[in-house]
């Protein structure tokens, strides 16, 4: 603080304008630039009013400048005025690649079989590595070539195999290696996209890929949750804690693009700040196009706005001055410039982020994009590539299926007294080896429900798989049936078996992972319970309320509804307050007038805890610090 104090007086006394100092205090912020517009900035006049554009309206550390896209090679000497231009401004300047042949058709990529292709791949990181000290390959850098050459190569060998295969070797050899020869200093950096679970089958190698490259980026872009490719809005928050896990240290920023836009400007905002809520570094602008060309419109004002939101519409399109004029907001560069000005207040004061330790082997599959559900539901999520040994409660989904050695990983951690929470889906497809613990079985068999005896009744007709068990070897914990419409009762949601010292849970996933938003508070809130034991808050509430933990006590909550929501955050009993760190107020500890959902055949242990009513307004964000 005293330095800023120092700084602030010196640039004062010597005229120089404050803002150039200081930009974010707890994240950087950059922009990436595609070929096209790399090549356009031979124009001066184009560049600087551009760059104006955006920099009066958000501060950027860094640029990263793309040499080539869809075949499309910026020339050196455009290169080197536009590095000129950024470094003059004290832009730090970085390279990219995109290795598309045409983005626009289906997002046509290299052959990394046929030796012209992989010729030119290797000449563009030459020439990427001869101009920058680092670079970034954009999303692409996977194949889904299935040219002749392709087909005869495959051989035998299925199309993961083969592509895995195929694109970490030319990672090192054509990319890596070349890049480094040319550039003995340069960092290779691959950014990959949000679709993890499926990244094996187009040759992306998350066993090796953060291995032999310098590092890794993330894409974080969840845009509309409902599209194609099931973007939940937690997975910007997840994949960047993933990615981190697989080596530690080494995931360097996040990556966001205008799509959500098109959804409000919250949408966008709140990729953003998910993305700094995961702790990444550096949060990436796609693309410098986007951030001078989508022009804020009345129709980015959603219709929950003029309530206190955090994305204060308002607010942002107030005048502001960055760079020593005052300019009246015009473009998306204000949205994320707004936005970086809020977070930035109490960003430093969060911890290391911490979640519920799940499973999932390097280049598995199945439930895919599951725990980003579960993230939405009010759990925190830490995915991880290794079975963790420290952990009171692991969580397995289908993916877990790919560890061989699964059921004596399980045992051990029985044994150690710990619990284990599995799906169904991962119930069905290992159905003799989890017979070792407990003789469950989960079939085709489904049941239609909507009522959860003392846990709740849901709206709508949610469509599960059932689970059978051997009477009193395991028991349902909470049941579900479908009384109110003349169904019958008794289909486990949660089914609980005892082993050694620890507890085997079943939960069951619905056949449509989306419809776990639909299921009672009280469903959710035992769910909570049982599986988020490690950490030392939870919420009770409906779904699409998340929470973000922290190991220094702080955590946020976050509501994507559309209207503002009220839950209870349950903490240990040493905490009375809990200290608002945006606005600075304080939350007293209440007594509920309800206890919690018990049953006599299954009571949670029953630790003090201390309760906290809580507010949050549609897709908005509370920070707190417990005391
Ligand atoms: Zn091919």
């Amino acid at each position: 603080m005293q330095k800023k104090v120092v700084l602030f007086m010196l640039c004062v006394l010597l005229g120089l304008p404050v803002f150039a100092q200081k930009n974010y205090q707890n994240f950087k912020v950059s922009v990436y630039t595609r070929a096209y517009e790399v090549e356009k900035m031979k124009d001066l006049h184009w560049l600087d009013s551009t760059w104006n554009i955006i920099s009066s309206q958000v501060k950027v550390d860094k640029i990263y400048l793309e040499t080539h896209r869809d075949l499309l090679i910026v020339p050196q000497s455009t290169i080197d005025q536009a590095k000129k231009f950024f470094s003059d401004r004290g832009v730090e300047v970085g390279g990219g690649i995109t290795y598309t042949v045409n983005e626009a058709n289906n997002f046509e990529t290299f052959c990394y079989t046929n030796p012209e292709h992989r010729k030119k791949v290797q000449e563009i990181a030459e020439y990427t590595a001869k101009n920058f000290d680092d670079f970034i390959l954009d999303d692409f850098f996977f194949t889904n070539c299935k040219c002749d050459l392709c087909i005869a190569a495959k051989g035998k060998m299925s199309w993961t195999e083969y592509r895995v295969k195929l694109m970490t070797e030319a990672g090192e050899e054509l990319v890596i290696k070349p890049a480094k020869k040319v550039n003995p200093d340069v960092k290779v950096i691959i950014k990959y996209p949000n679709w993890y679970d499926h990244f094996q089958g187009l040759g992306f190698d998350l066993e090796h890929g953060p291995q032999i490259f310098d590092a890794v980026w993330t894409g974080t872009e969840t845009r509309d949750p409902s599209g194609n490719q099931h973007l939940q809005a937690y997975l910007g928050y997840n994949v960047v804690r993933y990615f981190d896990n697989l080596r530690p240290g080494f995931n360097l920023g996040g990556w966001v693009d205008s799509g959500g836009s098109s959804m409000g400007m919250d949408r966008y905002a709140e990729q953003l700040w998910i993305t700094a809520f995961a702790k990444a570094p550096e949060v990436t602008l796609f693309a410098y196009n986007q951030l001078i060309g989508t022009r804020l419109r009345d129709t980015h004002r959603t219709a929950w706005q003029g309530q206190g939101t955090s994305f204060d519409w308002n607010e942002m399109m107030e005048p502001v001055n960055i760079n020593g004029k005052e300019v009246v907001p015009t473009t998306l560069a204000r949205a994320a410039g707004y936005t970086f000005e809020k977070i930035d207040q109490f960003m430093g004061k969060l911890g290391k982020p911490v979640g519920i330790k799940s499973y999932k082997p390097y280049n598995s599959n199945g439930e895919d994009f599951l725990p980003n559900y579960l993230g939405m539901i009010g759990m925190p999520m830490d995915m991880l590539p290794v079975f963790p040994t420290d952990q009171k409660v692991v969580l397995l989904t289908e993916q877990a299926k790919y560890d061989e050695d699964l059921v004596s990983k399980i045992q051990a951690q029985l044994r150690r007294g710990g619990d284990v929470v599995i799906t169904t889906g991962l119930l069905k497809a290992i159905p003799e080896q989890i017979a070792q613990i407990a003789e469950l079985r989960c079939s085709d068999l489904k049941a239609i429900v909507n009522d959860f005896g003392r846990y709740g009744v849901s709206e709508k007709d949610i469509l599960i798989p059932q689970v059978l068990y051997y009477t009193n070897d395991a028991w349902e914990t909470i049941s579900a049936g479908r009384p109110l419409t003349g169904g019958v009762s008794g289909f486990p949601m949660l089914t609980r078996a005892q082993y050694s010292k620890g507890n085997l849970y079943v939960m069951t996933i619905p056949d449509n992972m989306g419809e776990l938003y639909d299921l009672p508070a009280g469903v959710l809130n035992s769910l909570r319970q049982v599986v988020g034991r490690d950490l030392d808050v939870r919420i009770e509430g409906p779904a699409n309320v998340s929470l973000y933990v922290y190991d220094n006590g702080t955590f946020i909550v976050e509501s994507f509804l559309n209207e503002p929501v009220t839950i209870n955050v349950i903490t240990g009993q040493a905490t009375t307050k809990l200290n608002d760190l945006v606005d600075g107020s304080v939350i007293n500890a209440y007594k509920p007038l309800d206890a919690p959902a018990t049953t006599t055949m299954f009571r949670m242990p029953t630790t003090p805890v201390s309760t906290f009513k809580v507010t949050i307004m549609p897709h908005s964000y509370k920070v707190f610090e417990k005391k």
